[in-house]
């Protein structure tokens, strides 16, 4: 990976577009006095400080492995991620104590028109944002930039909801709607929050990968069944966007330490070829087998090319 890399970019993008969007909405809840529309700029300085932390994150996540980190630093997005399920959560928390306390006390809204439009044009930007995000985040695996897209897309809602929320009151002069809604939202936003945390937790508590990651794991051993016994152990873990795994694999004990390595080599590179962020370790075990027939015959060792034939030895 490069330094110009597409997720850096995104988090880049990320952190300038929502700078504007919480500029605008800003001026506009001071000029307007609506109380939704200086929630919800808040809600956008978060995401601006949250952008922040995920591109030092993914930055440094992208780092190759050095002395002090030898598995690589996949993990520092593990920990944005995690940090950032927090902010979101806290800020969960706000909408809901500001709700209640709004509900109880009731509020007063003037110039609700300006605020309207700019949740309008909010929403409109943080959908493209999110869309934008998300594409990237499928692209190149990574989390932090996940909780990112997230973040955008609960901001849609929550400026669609307050939107709606100002609509019907200055139609209906319902005042209450608006803190009803919001409650909604906050329910929806520490959902998510509770996702985020499960996602970043399965990093630090090394769970296995998915199954359809391990199978393809195995089908890209067995496709090189003919140099082969087995494989077993398989272990598989996760580090922000890198995939650690390890397994064991059999072999005919005739071969030479070169010729097991060439296998092992070969393997590595073709399931990092196919599982992208992958990084594959193998041990080696030779067969059991008390009578093994000898090289040539082992059920480990039917042929001993590689996909590409080696000149025949003199
Ligand atoms: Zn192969
Ligand atoms: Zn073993
Ligand atoms: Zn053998
Ligand atoms: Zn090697």
């Amino acid at each position: 990976m490069t330094r110009t890399n597409p997720k850096i970019k995104a988090a880049r993008f990320s952190i300038v577009t929502a700078t504007g969007l919480a500029a605008l909405k800003l001026v506009a809840g001071l000029h307007t006095g609506s109380m939704a529309v200086l929630a919800s700029a808040i809600d956008s300085l978060l995401d601006i400080l949250m952008s922040g932390v995920n591109y030092l994150a993914i930055r440094q996540a992208e780092q190759p492995p050095d002395e002090s980190h030898p598995f690589g630093h996949g993990k520092f997005e593990t920990v944005a991620t995690l940090v950032q399920s927090l902010f979101i959560a806290l800020s969960g928390g706000w909408i809901i104590f500001e709700s209640l306390r709004r509900l109880l006390q009731g509020s007063s809204l003037v110039h609700l028109e300006g605020g309207i439009t700019v949740l309008a044009l909010s929403a409109a930007g943080s959908w493209a944002i999110s869309r934008h995000l998300r594409r990237v985040a499928r692209q190149t695996d990574s989390t932090a930039l996940q909780a990112d897209a997230l973040h955008f897309s609960m901001d849609v809602y929550t400026n669609l909801a307050l939107l709606v929320g100002l609509g019907l009151i200055s139609l209906l002069k319902t005042p209450w709607l608006d803190p009803i809604l919001s409650l909604l939202v906050a329910g929806y936003i520490l959902y998510e929050a509770l996702r985020l945390v499960r996602h970043g937790l399965r990093d630090v508590l090394d769970e296995e990968l998915p199954e359809q990651i391990r199978q393809e794991v195995a089908r890209l051993i067995k496709e090189h069944r003919e140099h082969l016994l087995d494989f077993h152990n398989l272990r598989t873990r996760r580090a922000g966007s890198q995939k650690i795994m390890d397994f064991h694999l059999t072999v005919c004990k005739h071969l030479s330490v070169e010729e097991a390595h060439a296998i092992s080599d070969h393997l590595e590179k073709r399931i990092q070829e196919e599982i992208r962020g992958s990084d594959v370790t193998i041990h080696i075990e030779q067969c059991v087998e008390e009578k093994c027939p000898g090289r040539e015959k082992c059920p480990a060792e039917k042929t001993r090319d590689l996909h590409s034939p080696r000149p025949k030895e003199p």
